[in-house]
């Protein structure tokens, strides 16, 4: 989001909204709102900007839920589009990468949490590896970081 915000000239405002899955398994794409938006965006262009887009379930929700605060337009960017495992289509605007059905981290991408701050994005072979305490630091010096 920073290097994305850096990169527009125009005047924009960033705001944030952290959100989770209700995990109960359903994989319905409900998503539960741990914190909401700090400002109104109606009236607003509204560019909604998602890490990854996957099932494309999340995103389906939270567009309903702002649209239905009444911006002025809204539209979403994705930094990485899994397109293979998509079940419901989403319109995505500006897109970064295609990649393949992968699990990755890094680059704000966590796996539980951690790998965030992984300069690069990695796809995980071996979700076992992640439990291994020295993998942040092996992974971050093969990302040259
Ligand atoms: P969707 O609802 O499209 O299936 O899932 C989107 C969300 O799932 C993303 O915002 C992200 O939090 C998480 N997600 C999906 N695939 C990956 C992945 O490969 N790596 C990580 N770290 N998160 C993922």
């Amino acid at each position: 989001m920073a290097d994305l915000a850096r990169a527009i000239t125009t005047p924009i405002n960033v705001d944030f909204m952290s959100i989770s899955s209700y995990g109960d398994g359903t994989n319905s794409g409900v998503v539960r709102i741990l914190k909401d938006l700090d400002e109104s965006i109606t009236g607003h262009d509204v560019i909604l900007v998602e890490d990854i887009i996957d099932t494309g379930l999340t995103l389906t929700y939270l567009l309903a839920t702002l649209s239905a605060r009444r911006p002025a337009s809204l539209e979403v960017c994705g930094l990485l589009d899994k397109s293979v495992r998509r079940i419901v289509e989403v319109p995505i605007r500006y897109k970064g990468f295609d990649i393949p059905d992968e699990f990755v981290i890094g680059y704000g991408l966590d796996h539980e949490g951690r790998y965030r701050n992984l300069r690069a994005v990695l796809g995980v072979r071996d979700m076992a590896a992640l439990r291994d305490p020295d993998l942040v630091a092996r992974a971050l010096e093969s990302a040259g970081a």
